[in-house]
């Protein structure tokens, strides 16, 4: 099972931009995949639930370079906790939770790294900013100077083909141009958080420079 996973890892590895950075999203993955993937050379996994995580990082503390990445629904009262245990946070999807989160890091002297979650079409089964809504709360979020905000982070509707999928990933990559080009003191827009297994081709024909990356790299059992 672990040389599958290398070979996965090697196969997927290859075929993307030296440039794109790949997340494995360790989810429902035991922490013996992720040595594995680790093994294959894997630094940055993805989890989305803060629990599930802290067991398998405490398993995992002697693989010290890792780099975590939360891209779950973050709830207020686990922000803590996602800024102890996470390096990034892919899911910020509402002022509330960005303000708090600020507050948290402020407290706690960290900076975490933040993407912020938006809907490019609307999607009543996730959370995230509506384009004009995210519009609308830069003035504030440009005072969270203990959020290090880099960029934007996206999830298709169910149901599009591959043309829909690729306008809608073309449309994130301009919106976070457009607001690169408004030169906010406290936010970035480099970095494009989007594709998954079935759709991470598209994302990075868009411009993704993170593709979180669970069952082509895993499988489908794990
Ligand atoms: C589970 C998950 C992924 C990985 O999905 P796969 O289809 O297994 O690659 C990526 N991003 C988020 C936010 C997820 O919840």
């Amino acid at each position: 099972m672990s040389s599958s996973i290398n070979e996965r890892i090697t196969t997927i590895r290859s075929s993307l931009p030296p440039s794109v950075r790949l997340i494995a999203v360790s989810k429902k993955v035991p922490a013996e995949a992720i040595r594995s993937a680790y093994a294959a050379g894997i630094r940055d996994f993805g989890e989305s639930r803060i629990q599930e995580a802290a067991s398998k990082q405490a398993e995992l503390q002697d693989l010290s370079d890792i780099t975590w990445h939360f891209i779950g629904h973050l709830q207020g009262n686990k922000a803590r906790k996602a800024i102890e245990q996470f390096d990034w946070i892919h899911s910020v999807d509402n002022l509330k939770l960005a303000q708090r989160l600020n507050e948290l890091a402020s407290q706690l002297g960290a900076s975490p790294q933040i993407c912020l979650q938006v809907k490019i079409l609307p999607d009543p089964s996730k959370s995230g900013w509506s384009i004009p809504e995210l519009l609308a709360d830069l003035p504030t979020l440009n005072q969270y100077k203990s959020l290090q905000i880099q960029g934007l982070m996206t999830i298709p509707p169910l149901g599009l083909n591959d043309q829909e999928i690729l306008n809608l990933f073309n449309r994130n990559r301009e919106l976070a141009q457009e607001i690169q080009e408004q030169n906010w003191s406290h936010i970035q827009m480099q970095q494009l958080s989007m594709g998954m297994s079935g759709d991470y081709q598209l994302a990075v024909q868009a411009g993704a420079t993170m593709v979180r990356l669970g069952t082509i790299l895993f499988g489908d059992r794990y």
